[in-house]
């Protein structure tokens, strides 16, 4: 008997679950609450893991597609003093495929292909124990019965409390993000220091990235450490406060750095939440949990990657044993928390090491990696 499977959330974890499935010949329902695939914009880009996002491209058959899509130059590295000092100017080889660069849109194209997302359609409640199953309830009161529910609906999951009593924290560490159109032509001073990839600089509890996406695309984050409500003073939707209270924070920064936050026509706040690092839960019949909504941790070019290869896992231990869906789930998820608390510990202690008192230790991670 075919069983019926969905997945919440059609992000990176989510399509790359029913895409692997789909490889094997298994219908998945995505439920994604969005109306459209462009109902918002979809973020900057991703560097993907040759031992992890790549991996998960492997097993849904997509590697080539991705090789031909993805910037293996914007990996590309330089990070500045606060004084505008070159201290490191990273270049990779040309054949370099540790973690290509992919803009969000095309990683997101890639992996929809043929796949039948059911857009428009927001979970608001999972139940386990619906017989074998668990249902489904919607925002627009319908319900739904599946054998298994997966829980891909990232940071604010609304299936997560079907098996887990965990809510995200606030880190203390926040970051406002605005972008650059037309580097190249329009900004040619700012796309020179920019090169290929990224550039950093780190100063006291705070700092300034800017990454090169596709088309001449640069998002620019300014990230620092302050209470939630820091902006209660100022309202983010005022373009030109928003900047000059952003400029005071970098004051004293050279010209250059700051130029980067002086163009952007929009600024997103992006306050960093994380779950628990040994995030686990008891097991549950027919819901589970992959990507954010399993293992929230700090943005340090881990969450979509361990998202695509939780996915993965998953749906290749599904279609290896149908029959046994509970069987399948119960050894993906004992795999999945062993990995992911490793990575919650590694991105944790890189998030105080780049927000830190104590710049040069940004500086000392770089170098760790690079060894590493
Ligand atoms: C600034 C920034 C930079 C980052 N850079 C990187 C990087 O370089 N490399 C990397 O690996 N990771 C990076 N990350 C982390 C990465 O974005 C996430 O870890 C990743 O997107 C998680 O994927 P996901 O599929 O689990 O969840 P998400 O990408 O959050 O997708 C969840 C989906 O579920 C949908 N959804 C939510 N609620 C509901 C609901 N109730 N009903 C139906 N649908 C719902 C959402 O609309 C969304 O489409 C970065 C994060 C940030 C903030």
């Amino acid at each position: 008997m075919r069983r019926r499977i969905a997945v919440v959330g059609a992000g990176p974890g989510g399509l790359t679950f029913a895409r692997v499935l789909h490889r094997h010949g298994y219908p998945v329902a995505v439920l994604e609450r969005d109306p459209a695939p462009d109902a918002r914009p979809p973020g900057g880009t991703l560097d993907l893991h040759e031992g992890l996002g790549q991996l998960a491209l492997d097993k849904a058959g997509l590697r080539a597609e991705f090789q031909a899509l993805s910037r293996p130059e914007g990996q590309a590295m330089r990070i500045l003093d606060t004084a505008g000092t070159v201290l490191r100017d990273w270049r990779p080889a040309p054949d370099e495929q540790a973690n290509p660069e992919i803009d969000r849109g095309q990683l997101r194209d890639l992996l929809l292909g043929p796949l039948d997302v059911r857009w428009g359609q927001e979970v608001t409640q999972v139940v386990p124990g619906a017989g074998d199953g668990a249902r489904v309830h919607f925002a627009d009161g319908r319900q739904e019965t599946f054998d298994l529910v997966v829980g891909a609906d990232g940071a604010w999951s609304r299936v997560r409390p079907a098996v887990s009593a965990a809510t995200p924290r606030y880190t203390g560490v926040t970051a406002v993000e605005t972008s650059l159109d037309d580097v190249d032509t329009r900004h040619p001073d700012l796309a020179q220091l920019i090169g290929d990839g990224s550039v950093a600089v780190y100063g006291v509890n705070r700092s300034l990235v800017a990454q090169r996406n596709s088309g001449g695309h640069v998002k620019v984050y300014a990230t620092f450490r302050a209470p939630l409500d820091w902006h209660a003073e100022l309202d983010l939707t005022d373009v030109e406060a928003t900047r000059s209270g952003l400029l005071a924070m970098f004051d004293g920064w050279a010209a250059p750095m700051l130029d980067l936050l002086g163009h952007g026509t929009a600024f997103l706040h992006r306050p960093c939440y994380v779950l628990p690092v040994s995030h686990t839960w008891a097991h549950a019949r027919g819901v589970t949990l992959l990507g954010d909504a399993a293992h929230l941790m700090p943005p340090l070019g881990a969450g979509a990657n361990l998202a695509m290869l939780d996915a993965a896992e998953l749906a290749e231990s599904v279609a290896a044993d149908p029959e046994d869906l509970d069987e399948a789930v119960r050894a993906f998820e004992a795999q999945m928390w062993v990995r992911a608390e490793r990575w919650a510990k590694i991105t944790t202690a890189g998030l105080e090491r780049l927000v830190s008192p104590d710049p040069t230790e940004a500086l000392a991670l770089f170098d760790d990696v690079q060894r590493s």
